[in-house]
């Protein structure tokens, strides 16, 4: 979600003239696009804030957006006093009034829905990977997440502002389009005639479009997860075999604290679901570890399910109290170095997962995506369709999409080489 915020600010300032730079003192604006999930994101904010401070020209102007710029407000500009703006997630489109006036100050963290969608430039050319936001904010209230207080209630896009973006990144350069909301299979849009539109309408619609050749969504909630959206991935090829849906813990006890009230029933039914749908589908799962109260036992339980599912790839967190959240002010906070310990324990389990699962897709061919070169430049990075990155040899007009032979593989990435 910052990913296209950052891209849809970039956009809004080149139509403003400007040009970008990776050098700080050389900038005439900086802007920090910030996260609020979990407190290590937002307490690197404060302190690159101060680094920015030092080393941009005394005059260029300098700012934040996101969830923290929301979640601080004013009280960013009494900790930074140089700053002279801070703009919520909602609000960023708002950018250009401190152009305009740029000796003034400008505070907006107002939730303003699907206003930015409406006001924002369209962007000139599309990344090979379009991340199109059909929903903002959400409404499932899980204890330990501060997001509907930073982005507000679920509010769901028009199908045809979303297509027409869609439309639009298809013609301008992308090939892969991938659906974002916090609970974007909870998608619902019902027009003026009262036709409900979901996202499953949305891929139909999509993989029509010739350019693009490959489609996928993030992050699934497991209670949305309806019979037309499994069926999709049976009907529409383009569709990715790929689906991230957090489970966060294994225990039903921690899922009924963390207000997540799916049973792990439910959560196993819709993967064996998915398989039949797709037999090759593999899943990725967010976790918290230490979520408070999490006993030895509920973690154990936590493993279980890892166990049993074998994500492929995961998120997984050490539960970080936050600010307006429910589980934050729950009595039995757990130690830090239990939190420690769990963490290592399932990450360890996960990356051997993980490791089996690249080790099992050498001499396979995979359809790859072009991503860019790595950071030596002799190497170009693709991406599978279960999202692993595979790196070959460079070559000049390398093609974007291709099929790709795996020839190695380790935790983290696969090696291959092209198929002529
Ligand atoms: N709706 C998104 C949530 C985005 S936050 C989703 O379902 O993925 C991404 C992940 O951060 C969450 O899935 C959760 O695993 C983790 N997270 C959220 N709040 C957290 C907290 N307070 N402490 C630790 N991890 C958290």
């Amino acid at each position: 979600m910052n990913v296209y915020d950052g891209w849809r600010i970039a956009s809004l300032l080149e139509h403003h003239g400007f040009v970008r730079t990776d050098a700080i003192p050389d900038a005439d604006i900086i802007i920090l696009n910030t996260c609020a999930v979990r407190a290590k994101a937002t307490d690197k904010v404060f302190s690159a804030l101060g680094r920015i401070r030092r080393a941009k020209k005394p005059n260029a102007l300098f700012g934040i957006v996101g969830c923290v710029a929301r979640e601080s407000g004013a009280d960013a500009f009494r900790r930074i006093p140089d700053l002279n703006f801070v703009l919520g997630p909602q609000s960023y489109h708002k950018l250009p009034q401190i152009l305009e006036n740029p000796d003034s100050r400008l505070l907006n963290i107002d939730l303003g829905g699907l206003e930015k969608f409406d006001e924002l430039p369209q962007m000139e050319r599309s990344p090979r990977v379009a991340y199109i936001p059909i929903q903002e904010g959400c409404n499932h209230v899980c204890t330990y997440c501060i997001v509907p207080y930073t982005r507000g209630r679920e509010i769901s896009r028009s199908f045809e502002s979303v297509m027409a973006e869609t439309l639009h990144a298809a013609k301008t350069g992308a090939i892969e389009i991938c659906f974002l909301g916090q609970n974007v299979n909870g998608y619902k849009f019902i027009d003026e005639n009262g036709t409900l539109y979901r996202l499953s309408d949305l891929i139909r619609e999509t993989a029509k479009i010739p350019e693009i050749m490959r489609i996928r969504f993030t992050s699934s909630y497991p209670t949305e997860m309806t019979d037309d959206l499994i069926d999709m991935f049976s009907i529409e090829p383009k569709l990715l075999p790929f689906l991230n849906m957090p489970i966060q813990s294994g225990s039903q006890n921690i899922l009924t604290r963390m207000n997540r009230p799916y049973s792990l029933e439910l959560y196993t039914d819709i993967i064996r679901k998915l398989k039949i749908a797709r037999p090759d589908i593999q899943i990725s799962s967010d976790f918290i570890v230490g979520f408070p109260g999490e006993t030895d036992s509920d973690f154990e339980q936590t493993m279980e399910i890892a166990k049993q599912i074998k994500y492929i790839n995961s998120y997984s967190f050490k539960y970080s109290p936050r600010p307006h959240t429910a589980a934050a002010l729950m009595q039995d906070q757990i130690p830090e170095n239990i939190k420690a310990a769990r963490l290592a324990k399932l990450d360890t389990y996960l990356n051997e997962v993980q490791r089996e699962f690249n080790e099992g897709c050498i001499d396979k061919t995979l359809s790859c995506l072009l991503e860019g070169t790595d950071k030596t430049g002799r190497h170009l990075v693709y991406r599978t369709p279960f999202m692993q990155q595979c790196i070959v040899e460079y070559r000049d007009n390398a093609p974007e999409l291709t099929d790709i032979k795996i020839t190695a593989a380790n935790k983290a990435s696969l090696r291959g080489k092209f198929i002529d």
